[in-house]
Formats: C-alpha cells, structure tokens, sequence
C-alpha cells in the first residue's frame, strides 16, 4: 500500500519512544491542512521551482517526457506524470520529491521491528497516520496485527469519519487510539472539513464503552475553533468517557502553505493562524475545569502537562 513516510522515534503520537508510520490519503478536506501531500493516495511528485538549477537531468531521466525546459523556463505536465520516481532520484537540487511508496506489510514491519528495542526501553510502539489510515482498511489492520504478533505496542491515529464496523474491525490490534474531535458544531465541522461530526462523534462515543484506551485530540486554530466555548463544549463531550487517558490540544501549524503550490493543487483561500500562548493556556485551562487531563504542547514553550 501507499506509505508516504515512516518517521522513527517520534514521541508526540503515543506513549515512549515510537514509530509513526504515514499512510497515504485521506477522506476529510479540512481547509487549515498543513500536510497536503497526504491527502490524494497514490504516489505523486512534488515540484520546488525555486531549488531548481536548471541542469536538465530530470528531461533525461523522464520516460514521459513530463519536464520541459525552454527560454520561457521550466515545466511541468503533470497530466503526463506517472510517479515512477526517475527523476526525483536524479534530481540533486532537490527540486523533485517523490512522495508515497508501495510497501508491503512485511516491509513495513521490518522497518518498524527494527527499532523494538528503543520501544521495550521507552514503553513505546507503532503509530499509524496519515492522512487517514483507515482510508487503507485491510492494510492497516493487518500491520497492526503484524506488529502486535511481534509483541509491539500499536497505536491508530484516526479521524473517525467512518461507519463503526470500519473502526471496531481494527480495536483487537489496537492498544491505543489517538482520535481527532476538530469541534462540535455539525454545520461548522461540515464548511471546516467538508463532512459533518455525526458519525465521528457517535464512533467517539461507541469508542468509549470499550476497553480501549484513547487519547482525543483537537487542532486548534486561530479564527475555526480556538473559543473557549468551542473546547468547552468537546471537553464536555468527553468528561465521561471512562477510557479517556488525556485530552490534547494541538495548536495549528502554519508550515504548509507552499506545499499545496509543490503539488499542483489550489491553496485554500483562508488565511489560518496559531493561537497565541496565552490563549492556548486560557483553552486547556478550560478543558482542565472539566476534571480532565490535558496536554498541550506547542514545541514553543508552553507547555501545559497532563496532571
Ligand atoms: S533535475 Fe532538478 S534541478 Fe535539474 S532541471 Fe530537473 S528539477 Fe531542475
Ligand atoms: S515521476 Fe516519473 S513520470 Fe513523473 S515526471 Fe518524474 S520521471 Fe516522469
């Protein structure tokens, strides 16, 4: 199936030291994506024209003749591009990336095994991402399955916007879900995201009368849903989930904006902004006054840690 990264020793998607493993593709839209080169599956070829030299290799490499390089400056047809990867590889500049590969699970698995000692020491595991991993079904719970066999910790980090079955067939390899409640407001979620919550909120709540335990997450973004009364009201939804071990705000990354222009695709036009230290202190604060734990790290020294 389509991987478009594996990163070794994460430690923000689960407990210990850890192996988060991207799958391609996604089914949301949300307009504040900063890893748009996750959301269409199948692999595809990233284009920086500023770190291109000019060299001409890639009109070489291309059996597609997809490049082209004339007085007028350099071109691209993606139309013509079959994401075989010649180019990128070729590419010195680093203009080309070629994102996403097809892995097998025991690829895969032996990529991931190879770290179990750091996870034996760290009580970490495996993370499955995206994109959206349940976008690829089969290969996710059969990774998930793979890694467990070995005696590796697993974890899925999902949107839920999925039928139940979709969810539950995956909870017998799963030793945590990382789960993404972006706000309560179905009209609000379906012009955010392109999808209304109902189904994730009624996955949420199924999830909860299970003995799974979960770690609900929210991005939270400066003009969508950083009120009080928007994290008010999840905290609210949550308080009573039994197997709930934190609540984690994660505050909007601005990083990926060229990313969309690099992949042919049309960048949204709402300009999105991180919410400042002190209103992230002020919405965790809020969350907390519903007796639930909270975390809230932003890598910018606010750090407001799970009591
Ligand atoms: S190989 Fe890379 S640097 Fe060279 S012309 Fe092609 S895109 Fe530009
Ligand atoms: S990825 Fe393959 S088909 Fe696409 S532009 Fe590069 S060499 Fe050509």
């Amino acid at each position: 199936m389509t991987v478009s990264d594996i990163q070794r020793f994460s430690v923000h998607d689960g407990p210990g030291i850890r192996t988060t493993v991207f799958l391609k593709g996604c089914n949301l839209r949300c307009r504040w994506c900063h890893n748009p080169e996750m959301i269409r599956p199948g692999a595809e070829l990233q284009l920086f024209p500023d770190r291109c030299v000019g060299c001409g290799a890639c009109l070489t490499a291309c059996p597609k003749q997809a490049h082209t390089i004339t007085d007028g400056g350099r071109a691209f047809d993606r139309s013509l591009c079959v994401a075989c990867g010649a180019c990128a590889e070729g590419c010195y500049a680093h203009a080309l990336v070629l994102v996403g590969r097809e892995l097998t699970v025991e690829q895969v698995l032996k990529e991931v095994a190879a770290d179990r000692e750091f996870y034996d020491r760290s009580g970490g595991g495996v993370t499955l991402s995206g994109g959206e991993p349940l976008l690829q079904p089969e290969f996710a719970g059969e990774l998930l399955r793979a890694c467990k066999g070995q005696g590796i910790h697993t974890a899925i980090e999902t949107n839920l916007a999925w039928p139940w079955e979709r969810v539950e067939a995956v909870l017998p390899v799963t030793d945590l879900v990382l789960l993404d409640i972006k706000m309560m407001d179905a009209a609000a979620h379906r012009r955010w995201t392109g999808a209304g919550n109902e189904q994730v909120l009624e996955n949420a709540r199924k999830l909860s009368q299970t003995e799974v335990p979960i770690i609900v997450r929210t991005p939270v973004i400066a003009g969508v849903n950083a009120t009080a009364e928007d994290i008010g009201r999840i905290a609210d939804f949550i308080r009573a989930f039994g197997n709930l071990l934190y609540y984690e705000l994660l505050p909007y990354n601005p990083l990926g904006a060229g990313k969309y222009r690099s992949l042919g695709m049309e960048q949204p036009r709402e300009r999105f902004a991180r919410p400042d230290r002190q209103t992230l202190r002020a919405l965790a604060e809020e969350a907390r006054g519903r007796g639930i734990r909270v975390r809230c790290p932003d890598g910018d020294r606010c750090r407001v840690e799970a009591e």
